[in-house]
């Protein structure tokens, strides 16, 4: 592909990896994308791009890319016309809906999907399934985020803009490892260091950005919400508060007082394994930098009290008045391109577009006029509760668009006993997935590169994807595949592109009732809210007033993670990302950058490893009380003794059997950061 000589054109587009959201131009010549090229004015990368980004994109010309749907039958797929496949998908719906009701019905959208996409996924199972068990991916990343900070700041989204980076005095980075799986963000926060702002990473692992800080808060997994309750404690008891800006704009700040009194530095040392002068330190100065910009990211919320993390975090900006102004904030990194937006457009089982709850009058009659059909009032099921609803065998069906929760959920095996215990599970995307492996009817479906539409990125920021070239011969972009099956179910929704999805958002969310397509050609894009259309979008929130008026500060005690080491299981297991590869590695190991890194790899620590007799290279049976899985070791300083990291980007690797099904409280989002395990050396045969 890379051969084909300099493009024809070029078509600006936004990347379809992580919620960086860089700006590039596709080449194209002779209908064929021939290189990518980061955008001098994308506002969040400014001419930067990553490998991902900038190499990664050939996945689009895989030879197994899947062209035509395919039906299984006995252990064999048959290929399907595409009017027999959506008829097949709306034959079975209705049955379906029809004898056990609407609940028996599910979907599973993701971030591959645009922000039209996913509006219409759900309004598909809305107005013609009549039910609100629609979730997206954001559940098993930053659902915890969206729980934490609804319930103190009262919205759910970064307070400020990544360019506000060059403004903070002292930047915080927690549980985010942002050189690696954020690499823009990442260089900006390096930068930001270069001119002189302050760094803190509290982290458990010693990551790029934790060697470069000032300091490293080198907690133990599962403890940030101990962590940060000491660092309010100091606050207290060093007269740090921000007396005027509590007064003013928050409530509840006596509760926080009473639990966060008892966290004194030698306890919370005692729970982290954090100094004590270190947690001192950090304390002061956030507080006293002039302007300290949080970033979190996967490390505070994929925990069983990653919510309670969030909300930790957000009482500290609040009590040093860190919310509302430039270079200040809480700005969770949101993990894929458009998880963000699947979420901000009602891809959720407890909100609807806009983040506006379900027995909202207004909204009700507006959707009664706008669609012809009233909404839902009961809650739906959030994706774990799927499995147990599977099992269970109540859900009869799902739909999964662009997801590989086969690969990349927790506890695999109960994941893989859900999926077969459906009657029909339908899955739509580029690949024969782990998911897809498993289905009954496989639907191809457009990259990024071949459709129109926009991603919202981790700022906010609404940006335009646009067709660069056709997809294989008669695959259809989601949207339409949606819209091909509402219709063959009795509810036609037609819509001549993607622009009138967007203004049907904008009728029925307040917070997009100023977006347009053609306010979207602007480079920038916009940055919601965005109440009007004479409205130029927010890149700061939170200026004057919080949603709800005034900010709530929530008092949390710090709890235990779900597992703890035990005699059989004495290693704690965390997961996370590495630079070259994203998420389940559908694209990136389709590419060249498999010559970079063809394998998950197992950090741990040179005494674990001297202790197990392990050298870098060495297999190692990785045992849980889920399973097993098996992979390289590679000794590492980046761990703690007693603690080890791997990725799950590889199937082979089978990492996510060993996780167990153990969630944040509230949100459901797992905690795939603490599970205890051992090790076993793998002998020669
Ligand atoms: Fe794409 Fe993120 Fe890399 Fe930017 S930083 S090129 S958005 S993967």
């Amino acid at each position: 592909v890379a051969e084909q000589g300099p493009p024809e054109r070029t078509v600006r587009t936004t990347c379809a990896y992580c919620g960086v959201g860089c700006a590039f131009d596709a080449g194209v010549g002779d209908g064929t994308v021939v290189n990518m090229v980061p955008a001098d004015d994308g506002p969040s990368n400014q001419g930067h791009a990553c490998m991902k980004g900038r190499f990664g994109w050939t996945y689009n010309y895989a030879p197994d890319r899947l062209r035509v749907p395919l039906l299984r039958q006995g252990n064999q797929w048959v290929e399907m016309s595409w009017p027999d496949a959506l008829d097949r998908i709306a034959h079975e719906w209705v049955r379906l809906r029809d004898t056990y009701g609407p609940d028996a019905l599910a979907t599973i959208s993701s971030s591959r999907g645009t922000n039209e996409e996913n509006y219409l996924f759900g309004k598909f199972m809305r107005c013609v399934v009549g039910s609100n068990h629609i979730d997206n991916c954001a559940r098993v990343c930053h659902s915890a985020t969206v729980t934490g900070m609804m319930d103190t700041i009262g919205a759910s989204a970064a307070t400020n803009s990544i360019q506000d980076l060059d403004l903070a005095k002292l930047v915080l980075v927690v549980g985010a490892n942002p050189t690696e799986s954020h690499p823009v963000v990442g260089a900006r926060i390096k930068q930001a260091v270069r001119r002189g702002a302050a760094l803190i990473v509290i982290d458990p692992r010693r990551t790029e950005l934790a060697r470069l800080a000032d300091l490293h808060l080198q907690l133990h997994p599962g403890t940030n919400v101990a962590l940060l309750n000491g660092l309010g404690h100091i606050l207290i008891q060093e007269g740090l508060i921000d007396q005027d800006y509590v007064r003013d704009r928050t409530q509840g700040f006596e509760e926080w007082v009473k639990v966060v009194e008892s966290c004194t530095p030698e306890t919370t040392s005692k729970v982290t394994g954090v100094p004590a002068h270190l947690i001192a330190e950090a304390a002061r100065r956030y507080a006293t930098s002039g302007g300290s910009m949080a970033v979190h990211g996967l490390g505070m919320t994929e925990h069983r009290w990653g919510s309670h993390g969030v909300m930790a975090l957000v009482n500290l900006a609040l009590a040093t008045g860190n919310i509302g102004k430039p270079g200040t904030g809480i700005n969770p990194l949101r993990g894929q391109n458009n998880v963000q937006g699947a979420s901000d457009v009602g891809c959720l089982p407890t909100f609807f577009a806009g983040y506006q709850p379900f027995d909202n009058p207004e909204l009700a009659a507006a959707h009664l006029a706008i669609t012809g059909r009233p909404l839902p009032t009961t809650r739906g099921m959030k994706t774990p509760d799927m499995w147990d609803a599977a099992i269970a065998g109540t859900l009869k069906s799902l739909w999964i668009i662009g997801y590989d929760v086969a690969q990349t959920d927790p506890n695999l095996k109960k994941v893989h006993a859900a999926l077969k215990s459906l009657e029909f599970l339908i899955v739509q995307d580029l690949f024969l997935s782990e998911t897809a492996k498993l289905a009954h009817l496989v639907i191809p479906g457009a990259s990024f590169l071949e459709k129109d539409g926009t991603f919202t990125n981790l700022e906010r920021r609404i940006q335009r994807i646009r067709k660069a070239v056709e997809p294989p011969a008669g695959v259809l972009p989601d949207w339409q595949v949606v819209c091909e099956v509402s219709a063959r179910m009795g509810y036609p929704m037609w819509y001549g592109h993607p622009s009138a999805i967007m203004d049907e958002i904008a009728q029925l969310a307040p917070m997009f009732a100023g977006v347009s397509y053609d306010r979207l050609e602007a480079p920038e894009g916009l940055q919601w809210p965005v109440p009007s259309k004479e409205h130029p979008g927010t890149s700061l929130m939170h200026e004057h007033s919080f949603p709800k008026g005034k900010a709530q500060f929530v008092a949390v005690d710090y709890l235990p993670p779900g597992e703890s080491p035990t005699e059989t299981y004495p290693l704690v297991l965390i997961t996370g990302r590495i630079l070259q590869h994203y998420n389940c590695g559908a694209q990136t190991r389709r590419t060249g950058i498999m010559q970079v890194v063809d394998t998950d790899v197992l950090e741990i620590h040179a005494r674990d490893a001297a202790q197990l007799d392990l050298h870098d290279g060495e297999i190692v049976r990785l045992v849980s009380a889920r399973g097993e899985a098996r992979l390289p070791v590679m000794v590492s300083d980046r761990v703690q003794p007693g603690e080890l990291f791997t990725s799950f980007h590889f199937p082979h690797t089978d990492l996510n059997v060993l996780l167990s099904s153990s969630a944040d409280e509230s949100s459901k989002c797992p905690e795939y950061k603490v599970s205890t395990v051992r090790i076993e050396k793998v002998l020669p045969a």
